[in-house]
This record gives C-alpha cells, structure tokens and sequence, in this order.
C-alpha cells in the first residue's frame, strides 16, 4: 500500500517525501507543477502530473493505485495573492479539496492529513496559541484554509473521513543532504528573500514595519524547520492508522523570534552585513505568532530536531548558496 502525497514537488511536499521515502515508505506523488518542481521530486516516488481539481485524473490514480493514506498539500498558500485573487484560492484550495474527497470517498480512501496553517488565527488573542483558541483569518489564504478543516469535519461526520489538519507556523531551513530546498516564484518569504543579499541577488532586504509592540518593533514569528514539519506529518498518518481521532496541532518551536533577529542571525551564519532598510507595514500581518505545540508532541510524540535558529538558517543558506536559481540552475 503506498502513501499518496499531493502537492510534493512543493517546498514542504517534497521534503515531506523524502522523511517518508528514507523511512522506507511507498510514495505516489501528484503535482500539476503550477508551483512545484518536478526536480523536487525524489526519483523513488512514482510522480503523476495531476490537477487535484481534476477528478477523472484523480479517479484513475486511485484505480491504478494502492492508497492507504494521503498527505495533502496541493494548495495556492501566498497571503499577499490571496488577497488579489481570491476566487483563485477558493478554486485551488476549497474546490480542489471538495473533487478530491469525492474522489476519495468513492474509492473507500478514508485517511487524511492536510496541511493547515497560523492564517486560520488571524489576530491571536494570546501568545503562545493554542489549538483551542479564536480562528477569525484575516487573509483569504486563511479563510480557505478554515473552510477545508470544516469541510473535513462535515465529511468526516456524513462519510467516516479520519482527518488531522495541521496548523504550520513559519517553514523555513533546507533538507540537510543539500538536495532539496525552499523555491518559490515569485519569493516572498523572509528567510530566502534575505539569503538573497549574501547570494549577490538583492543590495539590502527591507523590514516591513518597526513600529510594532514588540521588543525591537519588529514582527515575531515562530519558524520551524521544514523537515520537522514533515516527520510531524508521518507521526500524523500514523496516529490515524493506529485509530487516533479526528484532530488539529500547532506545529512550532514555540520560540519567537522577530524580523530584526532573523536578520542578525543571518549576519552570523553568512559572515556578509546584508544591509536592511525599514519599509511600511505589509497588510494583514499581525504582530505576534508564536505556537504552542504542546498537543502535538504529548498525543503525536512530535519533537522537533532543528531547534535553533542558527542552525535552521544555516541548512537553509547551504542550499541557497548551491542553488542561487531554485530547482531551475
Ligand atoms: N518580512 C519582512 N521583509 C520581507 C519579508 C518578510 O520584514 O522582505 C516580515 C513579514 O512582515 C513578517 C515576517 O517577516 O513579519 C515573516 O514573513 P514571511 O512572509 O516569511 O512569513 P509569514 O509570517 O507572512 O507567513
């Protein structure tokens, strides 16, 4: 029986696919390469340029296919678009959820993991947050992404879906082989965006707002490392297999760090001054994002391996450095 992983020649798709591949998993991976790389794709996974939305395509796959669990990431996941195009987020994300759990229930596949996100919070109403707490998204990304974890639970209670959806808070770093790391066109995260100044592409990274009430002004985050985002999604397949109940889980360090402690980190790994300027407020940002993982690691047994920033930074300055250009040179 394999494991169907959409989405996995994306950033956490794809690292997600190598955890499961080096664990010795079966994998069938479906992309319709709009924003993923086919070269992102580890050459042990059977690959299938599929359009989640496409539900002939997705038939036919479950058909040809043994699947015992899926692991989805096939989504539109930038805030600032989503906010342009929102009729583009409800297509991709909700609509393509919507043909893929008929597909699914259709062929008996019952178990899903799918990839929430902090958006579906908005404006925390404390630090750290908890599962538990108000979900008011204050982007569209946010609201599509509220509205497939409720679509599950409906699903769940009419078909028998098992579900977990997980809530990430800032992905960065680079799978540790080198092989495989963030890309994305346009980039809009800090991390790369800043990698970028040492790299000769960029003169100066620009830090959105310093008038925030936090320590230094500047916004705080909660990174995590891509590659502990995707043990977590295993742990999460296998706590459905093993019976577990539907759920949702932060997944964070629970550490925050803000815009101008990234940026000095960065200074550290590099060795370069990567100059910084400050710029206006980015819309729809809220201050603060810290997770509290704690479920997470008491019901899934997740622990997080990259619990340093350095150390994060510097995986993800390795590949940035051997692939100045992504997947493409
Ligand atoms: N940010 C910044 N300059 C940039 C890109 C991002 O100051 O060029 C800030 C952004 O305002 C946010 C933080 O860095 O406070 C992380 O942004 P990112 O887009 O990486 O992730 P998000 O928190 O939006 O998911």
């Amino acid at each position: 029986m394999a494991i169907l992983v959409l989405g996995g020649a994306g950033y956490i798709g794809a690292h997600t696919v190598y955890e499961l591949i080096d664990a010795g998993r079966d994998v069938v991976v479906v992309d319709n390469l709009m924003t993923g790389f086919r070269a992102a794709v580890h050459p042990k996974a059977r690959f299938y340029e599929v359009d989640i939305r496409d539900k002939k395509g997705m038939d036919a796959l479950f058909e040809k296919e043994r699947i015992e669990g899926v692991i989805h990431f096939a989504a539109s996941s930038q805030v600032g678009e989503s906010m342009k195009e929102p009729l583009k987020y409800y297509d991709n994300n909700l609509w393509g959820t919507i043909s893929l759990l008929e597909s699914m229930t259709e062929h008996g596949v019952d178990k899903i993991v799918f990839s929430s996100t902090a958006a579906t919070y908005g404006e925390p109403e404390r630090i750290p947050i908890l599962e538990s707490d108000r979900t008011e998204p204050t982007n569209t990304y946010g609201e599509t992404k509220l509205a497939m974890e409720k679509l599950m639970g409906w699903v769940s209670q009419a078909k028998g879906l098992h579900y977990v959806a997980l809530r990430y808070f800032n992905a960065c770093g680079a799978h540790p082989s080198g092989a495989i790391g963030e890309a994305h066109d346009p980039e809009t995260h800090l991390i790369p965006l800043i990698l970028q100044v040492p790299n000769g592409q960029r003169e100066k990274i620009s830090i959105f707002g310093e008038d925030y009430p936090t320590k230094d002004g500047t916004c705080v985050r909660d990174y995590i490392h891509v590659c502990d985002l995707a043990q977590a999604h295993i742990l999460a397949l296998d706590y459905l297999m093993a019976g577990g109940e539907n759920n949702v889980f932060n997944l964070g360090n629970g550490v925050g760090f803000t815009v101008k402690e990234v940026i000095d980190v960065t200074r550290a790994v590099t060795g370069h001054p990567i100059p910084a300027q400050t710029s206006p407020r980015r819309a729809g940002d809220p201050a603060q994002l810290v997770a509290s993982s704690e479920k997470a690691k008491t019901v899934l047994g997740w622990e997080p391996k990259y619990d340093s920033l350095e150390t994060i930074i510097s995986t993800a300055w390795n590949w940035h450095r051997a692939h100045p250009h992504g997947f493409e040179g």
